[in-house]
């Protein structure tokens, strides 16, 4: 392998409860690894240089300490105001696209995933060289949800009208997982697995 090799980057996405978290397991017992954009992300509030960034953007009522961010009111605010997430996406996603940057040369592997739950609605797709949806409908990820986080239907009804609707996903996606129960998913994986090597 030469100095300059880097994998091919592959985006994975779906709407929330989709059931992208499992199925990136999945890949990763095939040997493919993944950056999980939302985690990398969190990070970032750890920093004061970001806190400080961040306050600077969105103003100090988002702070909780000099050089922390109140994550609580920082989402209530991004959430009501789409301007404030705007704002704070354009802080957030050029960071995480030079870490992925930096990231993706490091691995050795034909391709590596790019998680993200919002990879077209935030145009993150363009710098991927396919995308995978993962697929179920909204009723099926409603179930799962309250079973995973125990939050209030309204709170899992709000986050899902921010992404995009998942059927219009499908039309996106160049290849498509179907996460229902009893459907094989591991086969699934493992042929767009094949798919993806015998494309790159
Ligand atoms: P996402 O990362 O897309 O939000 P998760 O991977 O956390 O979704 O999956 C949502 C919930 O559905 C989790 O509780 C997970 O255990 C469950 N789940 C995922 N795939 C399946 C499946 N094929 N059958 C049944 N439950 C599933």
């Amino acid at each position: 392998m030469c100095a300059s090799y880097s994998p091919k980057a592959v985006g994975i996405t779906g709407g929330i409860g989709c059931g992208k978290t499992t199925v990136v397991s999945a890949f990763a017992e095939l040997g493919v690894p993944a950056f999980v954009a939302d985690r990398v992300a969190a990070r970032y509030y750890d920093s004061p240089d970001f806190c400080h960034a961040v306050a600077q953007t969105l103003g100090a009522d988002v702070l909780a300490t000099p050089d922390t961010v109140d994550k609580v009111r920082l989402a209530q605010r991004v959430f009501s105001d789409p301007e404030a997430l705007t704002a704070l996406n354009t802080l957030v996603h050029p960071r995480v696209m030079a870490d992925f940057e930096r990231w993706l040369p490091q691995q050795r592997s034909p391709y590596a995933l790019f998680e993200s739950a919002i990879l077209y609605e935030c145009g993150l797709d363009a710098r991927m060289d396919a995308t995978i949806v993962v697929y179920l409908d909204r009723a099926e990820r409603m179930r799962r949800l309250l079973l995973r986080d125990r939050v209030p239907e309204e709170r899992i009804e709000a986050r899902m009208a921010r992404q995009l609707p998942s059927e219009v996903l499908l039309e996106k996606a160049d290849y498509v997982i179907l996460n229902y129960e009893g459907n094989p998913r591991a086969r699934q994986v493992d042929c767009v697995h094949r798919q993806i090597l015998s494309r790159l």
